[in-house]
């Protein structure tokens, strides 16, 4: 456990479990309540799907949700990720931030759901603002009501995950009620804060392009949000379930048809929303 160990995985799908095995139950309660300090999975350089240019990420640990098709579930648990101060982690990117904005990148904090680490979230996201670099965040909405308005003005794009319009469906699918999302979706709006909603593609699970419109009507509606992801399903995470003992439902599931994509795009463009596909 600490900080020596490594921080930079090859890619988020990457297996890694107890890196803060063993830590005190209060650290962790005063690590979570002041932020100065957090639980990384990892730590990725050169990504190009997780907001505009190229971007340094810091993956997150910890989430309540628990979405069927989830590829990640080691970040689940907060005490699977590495302890990291508030200080290594903006010494780390500062490395970066000439090279970032060369690349018009930046730097994004996605998990698990960063803000069950809100007090570290907010931190970083300050922190990294402060250097001058363009800051993401790729959330669910759960916790959002943390972040005061002045927290949020640090962010410049949220990157929103909207799982699937229908109340119960949502339910079945993530264990967790769509409000969160759409309460964020709302103020976020308010804030009129440029928004990218992600959409994750899963045939026979959120493929019912009916629910795929509602999503778009309601994102269209807003008026701040750019543009819909489409993410094709795909069987990366299968591995990490295996691995983890649990319960996977979608083992017979294959990612979506390019024509399904492709009909799913076009639900998003006649809602009047740029829709891209991942
Ligand atoms: S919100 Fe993200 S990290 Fe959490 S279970 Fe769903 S897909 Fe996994």
């Amino acid at each position: 456990m600490g900080e020596a160990a490594s921080l930079e995985a090859a890619s988020p799908y990457e297996l890694r479990v107890q890196l803060a095995e063993g830590m005190p139950e209060q650290t962790v309660r005063e690590a979570l309540s002041s932020g100065d300090m957090g639980f990384l999975h990892s730590f990725t350089t050169g990504s190009a799907v997780d907001g505009p240019g190229i971007r340094v990420v810091a993956w997150t640990t910890g989430c309540m949700w628990r979405c069927q098709y989830c590829h990640n579930p080691d970040t689940w648990t907060l005490t699977n990720g590495l302890p990291v101060s508030v200080t290594r982690a903006l010494e780390e990117l500062a490395k970066y931030r000439d090279g970032l904005r060369i690349m018009k990148g930046g730097f994004t904090l996605s998990g698990g759901e960063p803000l069950m680490q809100h007090r570290f979230a907010a931190k970083v996201l300050t922190g990294a603002k402060k250097m001058g670099i363009h800051t993401t965040i790729e959330t669910n909405g759960f916790n959002g009501d943390k972040l005061s308005d002045a927290e949020l003005e640090s962010i410049d794009l949220v990157m929103l995950g909207l799982k699937t319009w229908d109340p119960a469906r949502h339910k079945a699918l993530t264990g967790m009620d769509v409000d969160h999302t759409v309460t964020l979706a709302r103020r976020l709006a308010e804030l009129r804060k440029p928004v990218w909603i992600r959409f994750v593609l899963v045939p026979g699970l959120t493929d019912d392009l009916d629910d795929l419109a509602r999503t778009a009507e309601f994102a269209a509606g807003l008026g701040n949000v750019e543009r819909i992801e489409v993410l094709p399903f795909h069987q990366m995470g299968r591995f990490k379930w295996q691995r983890l003992g649990l319960a996977y439902r979608l083992n017979d599931t294959t990612p979506p048809s390019a024509q399904l994509t492709e009909q799913a795009c076009e639900v998003v463009r006649k809602a009047g929303l740029k829709a891209v596909a991942g």
